[in-house]
């Protein structure tokens, strides 16, 4: 049987306002089938610190029908900078209270990724907390890193900064687009060595080295 998205989410989502619906499943432990969604049969949702559950659920693998009370902590925003680049931006993540945040951890942001560089917590730096005691989170996108390319075009020297994922490789000899021009890497330097031959991940990339090959025709 196959349940649709909503079944499996375990909270209704959207901001916590009293009176709550009852969610259509939620997922629970069940003695012979382990973690699996749950039908709703009958229940009401109340709690003020926590959300709390009471009522009726099926099991969708066994069939099995009980009655249970389900208290789960409200999760809680803890706000959070997140640099990028030279610019930072201040937003918000849900924690549960209880929840261990800690340096070097990874956050989703939806759209990307970040990790966190620094926490504060009571006026302090701390190398980890719990998310009730975060005054602030510091954090640094980790989806893109800047390359840095310089290319010869003329006399002229022209740079570029080049936006990728930290994985992405590039080599000697590879095409370029950079603005209006296509440039070829003559050679790259890391920060251990200068290739010029060869490929370097994005990550490693202290700066590329080019030249203008010919004008892009279109856009
Ligand atoms: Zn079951």
């Amino acid at each position: 049987m196959s349940l649709s998205r909503e079944e499996q989410t375990l909270l209704p989502e959207g901001p916590f306002v009293a009176p709550m619906a009852a969610p259509s499943a939620l997922v629970l432990r069940c003695e012979t089938c382990g973690d699996t969604p749950h039908r709703v049969l009958r229940g009401k949702v109340g709690g003020k610190a926590e959300f709390v559950f009471e009522g009726v659920v099926k099991c969708s693998k066994c069939d099995q029908v009980r009655s249970v009370v389900v208290r789960e902590p409200r999760p809680i925003e803890v706000p959070v900078i997140v640099s990028w680049l030279e610019s930072s931006e201040r937003t918000a993540l849900e924690f549960t209270p209880g929840e261990v945040i800690t340096v070097g951890q990874s956050l989703d942001l939806g759209e990307s990724r970040a990790e966190v560089t620094a926490i504060e917590s009571d006026g302090a730096r701390v190398p980890s907390a719990v998310a009730k005691a975060i005054t602030t989170v510091w954090a640094k996108r980790v989806d893109k890193v800047r390359v840095r390319f310089s290319v010869n075009k003329g006399n002229r020297t022209i740079a570029h900064d080049l936006l990728a994922v930290p994985d992405e490789e590039f080599a000697v000899g590879d095409l370029v687009d950079v603005g209006r021009d296509r440039a070829i890497v003559h050679h790259i330097r890391t920060q251990y060595r200068t290739l010029h031959e060869g490929t370097a991940r994005a990550d490693e990339i202290v700066r590329m080295y080019g030249r203008v090959v010919r004008q892009r025709t279109s856009r």
